[in-house]
């Protein structure tokens, strides 16, 4: 596609991503490969060139992998696709009216198109100042600070038994170090998985030697030179050499303020992903759009629907109006935490059915339904059925109909039962 097919301005400015990671990434890819021609520069504020996160609290974490086999891409692809990737540049500031983004370095650089991938940031412990041995844990260099703490024999508290708070769980007891969970509800993983799972997986991490103060919340974080620890808010402390906050991620909207787009829940967008005006479109964890298939308006922070989203981006961005197509899609993630792969597809419905429970391990298929067909499918060690639902949830299939035909599925797997 020239420059000249496509709805865009041409001034010979180009398109500019902001957000130098997964979503802004495939975003810039997928430029190319619907034939732009024109300048792309990738902006990132963080120090490295696009890398991976799920390795983050999983490989790179336990020392399996070296940090730079999580890079997305070597220079030389990126070099190949004519991305000019800027890194260590913040954004501060957008004029649409000028079509401008303003840089912390004082710089504006202009575009004909914008792209917006700016993600999310880990969400701080209110009242806790930053301090030595006091983590949170989405970028490399959070990974690597963390990792530097997790020697055998060291005490780790983890805020929070979400995904990122269990697999780091995992991570720091194959490293030896003695992991203490604290959370308010009454197991982990809850507000995601339900009780049931939950407990299962409470099960699981307890085998391996994690201890759990569930039901409490954190009072404060205690140590003023570095971390020593936590207080309780029944007055217990837990002693910690480290201590990591894994309460979930806030979108990086911050720089947006007085740009005149919507960031009142995300960066609000239309079904096209388009964030306000017609040249500036976003992708990735940073962004609301009413998904089309669930007639629900969603913020997705997992990684296919930033790989997804990119490209759906790109497109729409070079499309002519008339050519713009919704952003359709079912919602996956995974987490991996021991030899426990847990993955999810699609939403939660009222009703529920039970496919697969065994009562010894952590092996699960549960299927949801809204108004009768199949919304939601979540796995626990069950991943051939699972892969066979996921596409079945994009189909609109009636959920007693899914379920008869994946039930026929069950009898050879999965290779625990
Ligand atoms: C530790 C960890 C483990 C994960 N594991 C899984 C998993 O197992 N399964 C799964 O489905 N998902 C997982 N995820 C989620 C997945 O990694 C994210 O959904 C994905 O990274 C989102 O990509 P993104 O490009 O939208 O945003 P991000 O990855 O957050 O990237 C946004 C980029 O924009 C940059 N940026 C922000 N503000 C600015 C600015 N003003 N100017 C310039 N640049 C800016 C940021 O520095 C960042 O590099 C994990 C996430 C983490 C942190």
């Amino acid at each position: 596609m020239r420059a000249s097919d496509t709805a865009l301005p041409t001034t010979g400015r180009g398109i500019v991503v902001v957000g130098g990671s997964l979503a802004g990434l495939h975003a810039a890819e997928a430029l190319r490969e619907h034939g732009y021609d024109g300048p792309v520069t990738l902006l990132g504020a963080e120090d490295e060139p696009p890398y991976d996160r799920p390795p983050l609290s999983k490989q790179v974490l336990t020392g399996e992998w070296q940090p730079g086999r999580a890079a997305l891409r070597n220079g030389g692809e990126l070099a190949a696709a004519r991305i000019e990737v800027r890194v260590g540049v913040r954004a501060t500031g957008l004029d649409p009216d000028r079509r401008e983004v303003r840089t912390a370095d004082g710089a504006a650089v202009a575009y004909d198109g914008l792209i917006i991938a700016t993600g999310c940031a880990a969400r701080t412990l209110p009242g806790a100042d930053p301090r030595p041995g006091l983590h949170t844990l989405r970028t490399l260099a959070d990974c690597m600070a963390l990792r530097a703490e997790l020697r055998a024999g060291a005490r780790l508290v983890v805020i929070g038994a979400g995904f990122i708070g269990m697999e780091a769980a995992a991570a720091a007891r194959s490293l030896g170090a003695e992991v203490t969970v604290v959370d308010p509800l009454p197991t982990p993983m809850q507000a995601v998985l339900g009780p049931r799972i939950g407990a299962a997986l409470g099960r699981l991490h307890r085998e391996h030697g994690v201890l759990f103060r569930l039901g409490r919340n954190v009072r404060a974080v205690i140590g003023s030179l570095r971390v020593e620890g936590v207080q309780l808010d029944d007055g217990t402390v837990l002693p910690g050499d480290a201590v990591l906050v894994g309460i979930g991620a806030t979108p990086a909207v911050g720089w947006l303020a007085d740009s005149g787009l919507d960031i009142t829940a995300g960066l609000r967008c239309d079904e096209y992903l388009t964030a306000g005006p017609p040249e500036i479109t976003a992708a990735g964890d940073v962004v609301s759009w009413t998904n089309p298939l669930f007639g629900e308006r969603m913020r997705i922070e997992h990684w296919s629907n930033a790989i997804e989203q990119g490209a759906a981006a790109a497109r729409n961005l070079l499309a002519a109006p008339a050519e713009r197509t919704p952003f359709a899609s079912v919602p996956y993630f995974w987490s991996d935490q021991y030899d426990v792969r847990i993955q999810f597809a699609g939403r939660a419905g009222a009703d529920c059915l039970t496919l697969l429970e065994d009562p010894d391990a952590p092996v699960f298929l549960i299927l949801s339904g809204r108004a009768g067909r199949l919304s939601g499918v979540l796995s626990v060690n069950a991943a051939r059925a699972f892969t066979r639902a996921r596409r079945m949830i994009a189909q609109q299939r009636p959920l007693q109909q899914a379920a008869n035909e994946l039930s026929r599925l069950l009898p050879v797997e999965p290779s625990r039962l």
